[in-house]
């Protein structure tokens, strides 16, 4: 598929009719620093393998990368831990909340995905405990996808999650006395929320994501950022696991792999293609942004996106 110049016209047009839409969800504020975002804003943004980026709204406006964060995390682990990470943690859907605790007690410290906290958690301390000094792996790599020197992480996010991250304490400790945790837990909840507090926009991210609809090789730069087996098996957890536990309802409407964060962007890989990011803080129960939920299908409809 091939995008036209129209397409700027069409996200701008879309991005109009979500206006009754803005209403409808509710910014987090389980993380109070989330809370104090205004809800009032959005953007979608689409960036192809050719180099083109396409957008309407706040698209250069800074956000809360949250989970999504869960994505980059994950390949960091993948090209240092090989298949040995796959021990530790599982590629299966948890039909849980993101941050549910008993299917961690039942499966004895081993996450179902790793794109549920547990799993992100886990990832985090892969990370810790192969990189000398892992948060500032993880804002290299960032920098390194974007081409943006400024991507930062949050200190006010940050602080505000360690300060109200107990429910991921749970799991992290609960992960320990299963053996599965081999750093020390502060260390790794540091790690993750400092991960999770990244501010990025919607152009950044969806470049930043090109490799994955490019077989592993970053676009612009030419680089393999990770193999081509890995960006297919990050793309398979994305599609069964990265909308929370709306995830086989998108797959079913939208058709393609995705992440979505409690910060309210949602960011679609289209193989072959390209990768696209909307963004607007009101979620629905799942934690799935509404608008850009509704972006994001409307987009996948109209150009016929859908992989299955
Ligand atoms: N930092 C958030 C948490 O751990 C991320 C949740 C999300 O975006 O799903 O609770």
């Amino acid at each position: 598929m091939k995008p036209s110049t129209d397409l700027t016209t069409t996200l701008q047009q879309m991005l109009a009719q979500c206006q009754p839409l803005y209403t409808q969800g509710k910014v987090a504020d389980y993380i109070p620093a989330l809370a104090q975002v205004d809800g009032r804003q959005a953007a979608v943004a689409v960036a192809t393998l050719d180099g083109q980026v396409f957008s309407a709204g706040a698209a250069e406006q800074n956000f809360s990368l949250q989970s999504i964060s869960k994505i980059f995390g994950l390949v960091m682990a993948m090209n240092r831990l090989g298949d040995e990470l796959w021990q530790r943690v599982n590629m299966e859907p948890s039909g849980q909340p993101f941050n549910s605790i008993v299917q961690l007690e039942w499966e004895k410290g081993i996450p179902r995905n790793p794109v549920i906290n547990a799993g992100a958690i886990l990832v985090a301390d892969v990370l810790v405990s192969h990189y000398s000094a892992s948060k500032t792996a993880f804002l290299t790599f960032l920098r390194r996808l974007t081409g943006v020197e400024a991507i930062y992480a949050d200190p006010l996010v940050y602080q505000s999650e360690l300060e109200h991250g107990n429910r991921n304490a749970a799991l992290a400790y609960l992960m320990k006395s299963f053996g599965n945790i081999e750093a020390e837990v502060p260390q790794v909840l540091e790690h993750y929320f400092h991960q999770c507090a990244t501010a990025i926009n919607c152009k950044q991210l969806a470049q930043s994501l090109l490799f994955l609809a490019n077989r592993g090789v970053q676009p612009g730069c030419n680089e393999q950022i990770c193999s081509r087996r890995d960006a297919h098996r990050v793309n398979a957890i994305l599609s069964t696991s990265g909308m929370y536990d709306q995830s086989g309802e998108f797959a079913f409407k939208v058709g393609l792999p995705a992440k979505s964060g409690v910060g309210g962007a949602i960011v679609a890989i289209v193989p072959q293609f390209g990768v696209i990011t909307a963004w607007s803080p009101p979620l629905n129960r799942f934690g799935n942004s509404v608008v850009a939920m509704q972006l994001i299908s409307q987009l996948a409809e109209e150009l016929g996106l859908s992989l299955f």
